[in-house]
């Protein structure tokens, strides 16, 4: 089985107005979208934005009569503790592939907003990674954890600044998800778009000598231009870390395939 992309957002996504054609105009392989579950969002009003799990099945039954990929359902589960309950229902009720866990927000700014361009960058730093301690340890039923350095995007952090202020609660985080089996995302736009390729030439290593062994690699397209963005690069800097497999994920179990 070839590796295909595992972060892909469409319409169903409040930010994205991409069509499923658009991507599957790119690819023969199994095909995944995994939208936005994002509660109490600050980039919308601080709405409970939740994929219409009706509309989206019906419309990859609708694209299986007329495409030879094989069609999986995925979700990016936006990580807020106050609405875990909620999180939890909307889970429980819908069946899903793959669930990417994320820390987008802190209840009142998305980490991607200019807020965090004007506060200390290590206190930003400490706060985020004490944020995503406390939510893996929590959140049961992620498969992924998704772009670990969401919330340093906007600020420039080097990889010794990031090492220094947050080694112990990163190698933490790490041992949380091998735990769970929950494997670790290469995010390619937050490597090549938001300049974090570093960061996660820092860390691989961290997660290798705990013991985790599975990977994903996601585009995190909102376009369709986006769709396996710099994959090849990815793979040759996994390959650097004598990484050869990725982990796909279907019904939740991932499968090793060799790239
Ligand atoms: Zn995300
Ligand atoms: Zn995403």
């Amino acid at each position: 089985m070839p590796y295909y992309d595992q972060h892909v957002h469409t319409y169903f996504s409040f930010d994205s107005d991409a069509q499923f054609e658009a991507y599957l105009a790119q690819t023969d392989h199994p095909f995944v979208t995994t939208e936005h579950l994002e509660m109490f969002n600050p980039d919308d009003a601080h709405h409970d934005n939740k994929p219409d799990y009706r509309a989206y099945v019906q419309k990859l039954d609708a694209l299986h009569q007329k495409y030879p990929n094989q069609f999986l359902r995925g979700i990016e589960v936006g990580y807020y503790e106050p609405k875990l309950n909620d999180i939890y229902a909307y889970l429980d009720a819908n069946r899903y592939d793959l669930v990417l866990l994320s820390f987008h927000h802190n209840g009142e700014y998305d980490f991607q907003d200019d807020h965090f361009k004007t506060v200390d960058k290590k206190a930003l730093v400490q706060d985020y990674y004490a944020r995503m301690l406390a939510g893996v340890r929590r959140f049961d039923g992620a498969d992924v954890l998704a772009h670990f350095e969401y919330g340093l995007r906007v600020v420039d952090v080097t990889p010794s600044e990031l090492a220094a202020w947050a080694r112990p609660m990163i190698q933490g985080i790490f041992s949380e998800i091998i735990a769970k089996q929950m494997a670790l995302e290469l995010n390619t736009k937050s490597m090549y778009l938001w300049h974090d390729v570093t960061l996660y030439d820092l860390v691989i290593p961290w997660y290798q000598a705990l013991g985790g062994k599975l990977f994903t690699l996601g585009s995190d397209a909102h376009v369709p231009d986006a769709f396996e963005m710099e994959f090849a690069q990815a793979k040759a800097l996994l390959h650097r870390h004598h990484i050869e497999q990725l982990a796909v994920y279907q019904d939740h179990q991932p499968t090793l395939v060799t790239f």
